[in-house]
């Protein structure tokens, strides 16, 4: 599509093979791969998809997203060359393809709090203001001040009121995030946990291996881990991808992993807590591209 060729301020590629980008090394193709360098070129992208009606997957830094292995006819557009960020007094204002991990860091630097329980969640800015990530009983959303978005064809403005935050959850799931703004706090206003702490209690629970992270959502009764652990499944595997040993809500991919691994485990899971425990499991990853 020549529109897309000539787009000024992104790089494009067509038949681009996800594999580039999945967290866990599946195999599917897309048609387009867009990685725009500034919001500017990014807005002309979304006018070119909504004026087409051509179908579009946006992503950050994809480790929630379970790729296809098929052939997905239509655009992924990557925000991470998104990533400039600016300081104004306690507000942290970045663009969606700011690494979190990179923001936790050196905020914490500048003197300010309130990021540090998300450390070592791999994602940017963008894709953990859409899913409300969090860790260690904080999430992104407790600090949102205002998001800017792409709705429907327009750009908005949406104050945190208007967000909706929930467990893992937010309203943005129709809206493309190109810059969030997060109020952040003087250190010395509360107890705060320190970095190192936050650091050694996840190094110590980390699953080792390629994963998405945790798979199934919490229910308000129940851990999806120990429902998966309880039913037996610690170690159990369907092709290349196996139920983490260390925690069950967390799938390893091995060597020749795919996506249909990965769905047949996750249907197999989930109908065994259904007729074993009566507890139907909603997935926390995200399905995108094309499954076959
Ligand atoms: C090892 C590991 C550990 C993890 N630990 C945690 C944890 O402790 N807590 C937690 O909450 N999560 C955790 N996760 C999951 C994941 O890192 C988070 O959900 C993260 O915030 C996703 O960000 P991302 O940039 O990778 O988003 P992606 O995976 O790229 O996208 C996730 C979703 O957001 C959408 N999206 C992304 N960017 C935008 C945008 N700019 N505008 C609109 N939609 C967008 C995508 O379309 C998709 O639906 C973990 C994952 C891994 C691999």
């Amino acid at each position: 599509m020549e529109a897309l060729r000539s787009l000024e301020g992104a790089r494009v590629e067509e038949d681009f093979s996800l594999s580039r980008i999945s967290w866990v090394g599946t195999k599917g193709y897309a048609r387009w791969y867009v990685k725009p360098y500034t919001v500017e070129a990014l807005a002309k992208v979304l006018l070119l998809v909504q004026e087409r009606g051509l179908p579009f997957v946006v992503c950050g830094n994809c480790s929630n997203i379970l790729w296809g292995d098929g052939f997905f006819d239509g655009i992924v557009i990557d925000t991470r060359e998104l990533k400039r960020w600016k300081i104004e007094e306690r507000l942290v204002i970045a663009e969606a393809g700011v690494r979190l991990g990179e923001l936790v860091k050196d905020t914490c630097e500048c003197g300010l709090s309130g990021l540090e329980r998300l450390w070592g969640i791999p994602g940017t800015v963008g894709g953990a203001v859409v899913m409300n990530a969090g860790a260690y009983g904080a999430c992104i959303g407790d600090l949102v001040e205002w998001v800017r978005v792409w709705r429907e064809g327009t750009f908005l403005l949406l104050s945190r009121d208007e967000l909706n935050f929930g467990y893992r959850s937010s309203n943005l799931k129709q809206c493309i995030v190109l810059e969030v703004a997060l109020r952040l706090r003087k250190d010395d206003e509360v107890s705060k946990i320190s970095l190192e702490e936050v650091k050694n209690a996840r190094l110590a629970r980390l699953p080792k291996g390629k994963n998405l992270g945790s798979v199934f959502k919490n229910g308000d009764t129940f851990f999806a881990g120990r429902v998966i652990e309880e039913m037996g499944f610690k170690g159990y595997s369907i092709g290349g991808v196996r139920v983490s040993e260390r925690h069950a809500n967390v799938f390893i991919s091995e060597e020749g992993a795919t996506a249909s691994d990965y769905v047949r485990l996750i249907n197999l899971v989930k109908s065994s807590a259904l007729k074993q425990k009566g507890i139907r499991l909603v997935e926390e990853i995200v399905y995108a591209g094309s499954f076959v």
